[in-house]
């Protein structure tokens, strides 16, 4: 896993999802976390700080799309 370099500069961070105290594995775009895998961030724009839980949500959410699309052939 290539998570090194991740954890160290989110080391100090939390899940931006309110209400998620996790520390933060991955952070990606705010926008996307908020429009395609409608989570409720505590910040606004810029970066999400996404926990290991809420990324997979995340990862769900934004290639979900393809695989319901190959799944529908
Ligand atoms: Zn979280």
């Amino acid at each position: 896993m290539a998570e090194r370099h991740a954890v160290r500069r989110a080391a100090a961070a939390t899940c931006s999802v309110s209400g998620c105290e996790e520390p933060s594995a991955r952070s990606v775009s705010g926008k996307e976390a908020s429009e395609k895998a409608k989570l409720s961030l505590k910040t606004k724009g810029g970066r999400a700080h996404l926990c290991r839980t809420h990324y997979r949500t995340y990862k769900k959410a934004t290639k979900g799309d393809k695989e319901l699309e190959r799944l529908a052939w």
